[in-house]
């Protein structure tokens, strides 16, 4: 199929899509191995990591190191052993009709690469609320990962935003650093699970939690030289008060704080295996074979993998996505080598059919 230029699409051993830690990881292996990698940067080039300042838990480095940075010397390691970057951003993908033939990988810009194996590593993106003060603050006292920056507000004042199992598991670590935790959410009842719910109870008994039912952020005061001064909320006896804005009963007020974590789910960057058969969850994380021995991050189709976050609900961190990253990386050696081999010896077999 030619493109819509009317040129043959360039034709690559390997694609991957994301310039996170999952895809960098996988693209220095893939380099190292011979496999020639094009690896797309998407509209985040750096992924995640690049809204942190921050990154404390990155094994190697003691006195920490920012989020960029970290980025950054991966993407020069993974093109130190020949991997390229493009900035391009993958619309869909047509999985190959037999199994050797290639996958075709379509941009948003509307050129297409051919691949013999491709890597989804788009990892997900943590939703956020567009409030003012929001975007400005992000890395500077508002977060979206407790994990990685609960430990920078020791003995603060913090609000989590959120209601489901995400925001009482992180309410629940922040209580570790935190003076107190105060979580709103914008219902009266809160959609955790039960071991969830009562494990929070436990900590409002013992001071540790306060829960702000039937309230939302409006907005995040501060800057980020100083952090955060303040939230502005809203309440309203019956929930979702920002809907309710005008209403006599909604109250909005000032509250003091000292950082921000967002906990209102993230979204898998997968819409573009839509239609090709690749198994997703309900929320749209990708399914790969996992469990024990080679050929964990394959997906159902022969020579798609997947991993990091777009992959990983739960576990969600710039180690683990490298791991993944890392796997992906061999399975698509393994699986590039038997392709090799098949099309080495499928005249031989021919023959022998006559
Ligand atoms: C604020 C914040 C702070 C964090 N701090 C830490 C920390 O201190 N320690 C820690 O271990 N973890 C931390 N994390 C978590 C960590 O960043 C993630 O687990 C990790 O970045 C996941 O890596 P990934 O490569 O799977 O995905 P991502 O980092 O999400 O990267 C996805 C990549 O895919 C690209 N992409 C998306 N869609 C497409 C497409 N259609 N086509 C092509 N490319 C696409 C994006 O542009 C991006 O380059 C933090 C996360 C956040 C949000």
């Amino acid at each position: 199929m030619t493109d819509s230029d009317g040129e043959d699409p360039e034709r690559r051993r390997l694609v991957i899509a994301g310039t996170g830690i999952a895809g960098l990881t996988a693209a220095i292996y893939a380099a190292r191995a011979g496999n020639d990698p094009l690896v797309l940067e998407g509209v985040e080039p750096g992924g995640q990591l690049t809204l942190t300042t921050d990154v404390a838990n990155y094994p190697g480095f003691p006195e920490g190191i920012s989020g960029p940075d970290l980025i950054e010397r991966m993407e020069t390691q993974a093109e130190n052993f020949g991997a390229e970057t493009r900035h391009s951003v993958v619309e869909s993908v047509v999985p190959g009709e037999e199994e050797s033939d290639p996958h075709r990988i379509e941009f948003a810009a509307g050129e297409a690469v051919l691949a013999d194996a491709f890597i989804a590593a788009s990892g997900a993106s943590a939703r956020t609320l567009n409030v003012p003060g929001e975007d400005d603050l992000m890395g500077y006292g508002v977060s979206t990962c407790a994990t990685c920056d609960g430990a920078f507000f020791r003995d603060q004042e913090l609000l989590v935003v959120g209601g489901g199992d995400a925001a009482m598991e992180e309410a629940h670590f922040l209580t570790k650093f935190a003076s107190t935790v105060h979580i709103a959410h914008r219902r009266e009842e809160f959609r955790a699970e039960a071991y969830w719910i009562d494990e929070i109870e436990r900590k409002v008994e013992a001071g540790e939690v306060e829960l702000m039912r039937n309230t939302e952020l409006a907005a995040i005061e501060g800057t980020p030289e100083g952090g955060i001064d303040g939230v502005r909320l809203l309440y309203h006896p019956e929930g979702h008060p920002t809907d309710k804005r005008d209403d006599p009963s909604t109250e909005e007020f000032d509250f003091d704080i000292d950082g921000v974590f967002l906990a209102i789910g993230h979204t898998p960057n997968t819409n573009y295996f839509e239609g090709t058969g690749i198994e997703t969850d309900d929320a749209g994380y990708v399914e790969t074979e996992g469990g024990r021995g080679g050929g964990r991050t394959r997906t159902g189709v022969p020579g798609i993998f997947a991993a990091g976050d777009v992959v990983d609900f739960h576990y969600q961190q710039a180690i683990t996505a490298g791991g993944m990253g890392c796997q992906a990386a061999m399975d698509a050696d393994s699986y590039l080598d038997s392709l090799a081999r098949t099309t080495e010896t499928e005249p031989a077999a021919a023959a022998s059919d006559d």
